[in-house]
């Protein structure tokens, strides 16, 4: 059997499924025109996937293979591959509707063998008793914990597989008009490197091992650090979910405290399995008719960390300067997005999708519509965050919104959670809040409502 392994969400050696393929192998990796022409030229996502990819590369050519780049649109590159004799591509699924329709695409050019390998769960392996899929997480869960097994551990071994060789080195450019080898830099590819630390994994999870026994507690203050700051590592699958779950159950069995981690990890899988079988909440509502209301003003000043009020201006900061931000702070942005500044979710989802360095549809797309009230879950549309109070509850010292926001350094925490305060403060380099969120969570509710009597 000669295979092209095609290297997308799983940039790594170990415990790859597509390093346990049998027979002749050409690893390729492709810098996908279709994706890449839509992003901002400095990119941190591009730079982390480039400086991941030298890596595995190198990492390729220790066990005797080698990873070669290409340029373009993938179904171009297939066609031209495809005349080599190759008899199947293999790769790991990717449920976003781009993904899908690609690999559609390409399985009519050459056989399509998809693994598994990004999730604990294949999309169709809990389904409810009438085999349809869950809406809610809570039944979701319990029927995983019921079926989580030890194939869900296993780890693929790495055999000796035969390189198919290739006569340049370069990252090769095919279009359609043009086919030329130019230099593996990131300017090849049109785009310029930023700076950005890549951490190793194994000292992440490591790191983790000391966090698990406070993670339920402590996992939602913002300034504590104490989540494993995993979720870059998994979603270009530089580490592996069996990896991730091994280690758990060692852990556990040295009598740490892994559910509540586990739980997380059960929930990201929620959500691709949620993308996978609705496709189209990747656009649309998943219910109510409400669509927010376009405002260039609001967007700005929300996008530009200058709403005033201070939870939210320190998140915005935070995911600009970094590509990071704090979960809780998600949850508290995007409510405040859809609810008191009353944007569609889509706006606040392509901006999350345009900064965050662990970007993945369906995780985003979901969270957001959840935070909008629109989503598959039971989340009601009138619960609405006060964005006060939940900067109170979870950074009481303000440690986190002063981290991002050191022009408030000199307020105390006190103002900083009370609203009318921040009203009035006169620190010229901060602006006042832009709305009051009682009367703005009033108008949001009459606004839903009035959606709702119209459909
Ligand atoms: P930990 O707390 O250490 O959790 C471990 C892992 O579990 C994470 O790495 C992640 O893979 C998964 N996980 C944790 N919480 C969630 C969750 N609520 N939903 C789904 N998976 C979860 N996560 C992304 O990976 N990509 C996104 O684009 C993304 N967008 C989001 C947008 C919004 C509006 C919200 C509210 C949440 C979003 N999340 C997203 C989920 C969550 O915020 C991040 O996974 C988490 O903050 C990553 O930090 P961590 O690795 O330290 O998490």
């Amino acid at each position: 059997m000669r295979r092209i392994i095609w290297f997308r969400r799983d940039l790594r050696t170990e415990d790859n499924p597509l390093l346990a393929l049998e027979g002749e192998v050409l690893p390729i990796f492709i810098f996908d025109t279709n994706i890449l022409n839509n992003l901002a030229k400095d990119d941190r996502r591009v730079c982390y996937i480039f400086k991941r990819i030298l890596w595995l590369k190198k990492a390729l050519k220790k066990k005797g293979l080698d990873l070669k780049l290409f340029y373009g649109d993938p179904s171009e590159i297939f066609t031209y591959l495809a005349k080599m004799g190759f008899d199947e591509v293999a790769a790991s699924g990717d449920y976003d509707s781009y993904a899908r329709q690609r690999d559609l695409e390409i399985s009519h050019i050459l056989p399509f063998n998809r693994l598994h390998d990004t999730y604990i769960f294949s999309p169709d392996e809990i389904l409810k008793d009438d085999q349809t899929p869950y809406l809610l997480f809570t039944p979701f869960y319990k029927k995983a914990l019921t079926l989580f097994e030890n194939k869900h551990l296993r780890e693929y071994p790495s055999i000796q597989q035969k390189l198919y060789e290739t006569d340049y080195e370069g990252i090769l450019h095919y279009t359609q008009t043009e086919k030329k080898i130019c230099a593996i830099d990131i300017s090849s590819i049109g785009f310029q490197a930023v700076s950005l630390a890549i951490p190793n994994p194994k000292e992440k999870l490591s790191d983790l091992g000391k966090k698990l026994n406070h993670y339920a507690k402590e996992r939602d203050i913002p300034s504590l650090e104490s989540t494993s700051s995993l979720s870059v590592e998994l979603r270009f699958g530089v580490l592996s979910i069996r990896q991730l779950l091994r280690f758990l159950a060692e852990e556990k069995k040295q009598g740490k405290e892994t559910e509540a981690f586990f739980r997380q990890l059960v929930f990201r899988d929620f959500y691709a399995y949620l993308l996978y079988h609705f496709p189209h909440v990747e656009i649309h509502n998943y219910k109510y008719s409400f669509h927010g209301i376009q405002n260039r003003k609001k967007y700005k000043a929300f996008t530009q960390a200058k709403t005033g009020v201070p939870i939210i201006d320190a998140g915005i900061r935070e995911l600009l300067q970094t590509g990071r931000m704090h979960n809780r702070i998600r949850m508290v942005c995007a409510s405040f997005f859809t609810k008191d500044l009353l944007l569609p979710w889509q706006w606040g989802e392509r901006f999350f999708a345009r900064y965050l360095l662990d970007y993945d549809a369906a995780s985003n797309i979901l969270s957001w519509q959840w935070s909008a009230g629109t989503g598959v879950d039971p989340q009601p549309y009138f619960r609405i965050f006060n964005p006060y109070l939940q900067s109170k509850k979870f950074d009481p010292q303000a440690r986190y919104i002063k981290k991002w926001l050191p022009e408030l350094n000199t307020l105390d925490a006190k103002i900083i959670h009370d609203e009318k305060a921040m009203h009035q403060h006169k620190i010229i380099a901060y602006p006042h809040p832009i709305i009051d969120h009682k009367l703005a969570a009033k108008e949001a509710l009459e606004y839903f409502k009035a959606s709702l009597l119209r459909t």
